[in-house]
């Protein structure tokens, strides 16, 4: 079992402590460290795959990406994609088995023809495209557990019968297709997130069966940040550990983390090191 991290040196406060604090996780010899700029660890660096055009076209809409090349966040949000495509190419050609990708900018409010909340390319999306052309695979699945709603996500799902797309969010519940919204209380702990995201997902996952998983992962939603739900710094460790079950059980480990909101750095430090050591602890 193989964990890759995909990173990249980016402007902005929330993850300058990285990739240091994640400390010993680096030099575990199951630990993969794709590096866009610096090889850092031998044998694994220096490989982001760039995105082409063709295939941000077949996501989004041609006037949609003319819009995001005009902003300055296009390097990133170009790099933060790449991350996620890059993870999905290594997953499936089984280089690794699961992957946290340290992103820029979100994507799940990146959908068709729009883009905003600080989302500019819709990652997971992409990524799923590109591993459908290249692999025998066919069917995933997207779990959305940032604080929002992953509208973009949603209209770019909505009508493709190999994704299974859960949103945890304080919107009201909805399935369509298999779009499956779960409304989380407006003040929530810990257990009663954790029983509501196993319930669900245990139930979906098992019946969908995806060939590989994805977690739209964001922070955003823990006690202190801008979409504070009452939830702890601790809980997303639990949350990895249910998804990596999960996943051990229906597609051989295949787990994306794709990390979404959260802005501050005190919190992305304090709980981005324990959601990887859950990816990468062969025992757990
Ligand atoms: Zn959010
Ligand atoms: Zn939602």
């Amino acid at each position: 079992m193989h964990t890759g991290l995909f990173f990249y040196y980016q402007q902005g406060e929330r993850l300058k402590d990285f990739p240091d604090a994640l400390g010993c996780a680096l030099s575990r010899p199951n630990v993969f460290f794709y590096d866009a700029f610096y090889p850092r660890k031998p044998g694994s660096s220096f490989d982001l795959e760039p995105i082409s055009p063709a295939s941000l076209y077949k996501i989004h809409a041609p006037q949609m990406v003319q819009r995001v090349m005009a902003t300055d966040e296009y390097e990133g949000a170009l790099y933060s994609a790449s991350g996620t495509v890059s993870a999905a190419i290594k997953v499936g050609a089984g280089e690794i088995t699961n992957a946290f990708v340290f992103t820029g900018y979100g994507d799940h409010h990146a959908g068709p023809d729009f883009f905003g909340g600080g989302c500019y390319f819709n990652g997971a999306a992409i990524a799923i495209q590109e591993v459908k052309e290249r692999f025998n695979l066919k069917k995933f699945a997207v779990v959305d557990s940032d604080a929002h709603h992953g509208d973009g996500s949603w209209a770019l799902f909505e009508n493709n019968p190999d994704v299974l797309y859960v949103c945890f969010c304080s919107e009201p519940d909805e399935i369509r297709n298999c779009n499956i919204n779960i409304q989380v209380p407006s003040a929530v702990d810990d257990d009663t997130y954790l029983s509501l995201f196993r319930d669900v997902l245990r139930q979906q996952i098992r019946i969908f069966h995806p060939e590989i998983l994805f977690w739209n992962w964001g922070y955003d939603g823990t006690t202190g940040e801008y979409g504070d739900m009452g939830l702890t710094a601790e809980v997303h460790a639990r949350l990895a550990l249910e998804l990596k079950r999960l996943a051990a059980e229906v597609c051989n480990g295949r787990l994306i983390v794709v990390l979404c909101g959260g802005s501050r750095r005190d919190l992305a430090t304090m709980i981005i090191p324990g959601v990887v050591e859950v990816l990468a602890n062969e025992s757990s």
